[in-house]
């Protein structure tokens, strides 16, 4: 059982027939509850490393963002997840501990990724930037663009086989459209051959609370189409 294909097949039978998770030999991450996710298969044109990507980012000057950083915020989460998110760019608090998603809208993105049975550690987490925009603003065009190729790096390393964008940034950076996240969310897209579904950012939602149950719909969505088993 050598090549990415056929340790795919394997795995997908494996859960048609009721196994959740398998480890791997050498596998990098923990086995986590029931639920959650089987360590997933880089696409096999992955040919470099998250580690190598986040070298090159390490002092990055790339663009004015690196004039008000703390950390690159680069990414969390296994390295060989099937379900990544991407979010917008770093506020504060990630600014500060180096990390996506850590302030309040992170909490609620993890109750969202709880709810459908698995953890934080099991999923991949990036922003479509990595040096916090000031005063938490989106980032602009010129921003995005300089930062998108290493996130597209990111996704060909990780080859999760859903993305979820969290946001309308998000959404439109990184599918390179201009279209209002009210109406596009829950529908699913495309990014180089991986499926993307659009919802709505957890900051958003936590100004928006009525908003959350189409939240709940797409993160039923995502679970549906990796077909996880129903959350406990
Ligand atoms: N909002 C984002 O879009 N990304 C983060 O990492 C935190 C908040």
């Amino acid at each position: 059982m050598s090549g990415a294909v056929s340790r795919r097949a394997l795995a997908a039978w494996l859960r048609e027939v009721g196994v959740d998770y398998v480890m791997l030999p050498g596998g990098a991450s923990p086995p986590g509850p029931a639920g959650s996710l089987p360590p997933g298969e880089p696409s096999g044109a992955a040919t470099e490393t998250l580690d190598g990507i986040r070298g090159e980012l390490a002092d990055c000057r790339r663009c004015p963002l690196c004039a008000g950083r703390t950390h690159v915020v680069f990414g969390v989460g296994n390295p060989r997840a099937r379900l990544m998110f991407v979010g917008e760019g770093p506020g504060s608090e990630e600014d500060r501990r180096g990390e996506p998603f850590v302030g309040a809208a992170g909490k609620r993105l993890d109750q969202w990724i709880a709810r459908i049975g698995l953890r934080r550690a099991d999923v991949y987490i990036a922003n479509i930037v990595k040096c916090r925009p000031p005063g938490n603003r989106p980032p602009v065009p010129d921003e995005a663009k300089v930062c998108l190729p290493y996130l597209l790096r990111q996704i060909r390393a990780v080859g999760p086989e859903v993305v979820c964008t969290l946001g309308g940034t998000a959404l439109n950076f990184l599918l390179g459209v201009e279209e209002k996240i009210t109406r596009e969310r829950g529908k699913w897209r495309e990014r180089d051959g991986v499926p993307v579904l659009p919802t709505y950012h957890p900051a958003y939602i936590l100004r928006n609370a009525a908003r959350e149950t189409e939240v709940f719909g797409d993160f039923d969505a995502l679970a549906a189409r990796l077909r996880l088993p129903p959350a406990k």
